[in-house]
């Protein structure tokens, strides 16, 4: 059984991630979607929100398992017993560091090649950074996010602003 990792932050996970996951999910038996724990980020979803968001964006993806880890993705695609990362190339700035790190995991764990998808033109622009930018505005997220997630997102950008307004 051909089993697939795809590893990112998806805070919160987009569109493009989503077309990612389907794609990649139509290519192996298995796809785990790994939401990837950085203690140096401060990320607006906590660890189990972002596993939560996208499982709601997935629906009926039948191959395709959610989970999270903190450790070294090399380490974790071999306990998963994947030989195969996934990863979504939106443009030259992504290739240089993808590169490197599809390099790096390659010497950590000599079977685990990484297999790089280019971005749908539509989402070729779009990360969860410039969501989160989008989100203090009033503008119609429904082409960057899964519908499924909007009222969360929405939700969780009302709250930060209301905390912010206490604060001063
Ligand atoms: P970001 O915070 O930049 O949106 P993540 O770390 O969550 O990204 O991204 C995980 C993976 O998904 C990376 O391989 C990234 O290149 C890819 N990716 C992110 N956004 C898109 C997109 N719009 N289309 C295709 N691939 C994407």
């Amino acid at each position: 059984m051909k089993i697939a990792i795809y590893p990112g932050s998806f805070d919160p996970i987009t569109s493009g991630h989503l077309n990612i996951i389907k794609r990649a999910a139509d290519i192996f038996d298995k796809l785990i979607v790994c939401v990837m724990v950085n203690s140096t980020k401060s990320p607006m979803f906590s660890r189990e929100e972002r596993v939560d968001l996208i499982r709601r964006s997935i629906g009926e993806l039948s191959n395709v398992e959610v989970d999270s880890s903190d450790g070294l993705l090399a380490d974790y695609a071999r306990r998963k017993g994947s030989c195969v990362i996934v990863k979504g190339l939106r443009a030259g700035s992504d290739f240089e560091n993808e590169f490197q790190m599809a390099l790096i995991n390659h010497k950590i764990n000599p079977d685990l090649d990484t297999m790089f998808l280019t971005a749908e033109h539509q989402y070729t622009y779009l990360s969860s950074s410039t969501v989160k930018e989008l989100g203090n505005y009033d503008v119609d997220l429904s082409d960057f996010l899964p519908e499924p997630i909007i009222p969360i997102f929405k939700q969780r950008i009302a709250d930060i602003r209301k905390k912010g307004e206490n604060k001063k």
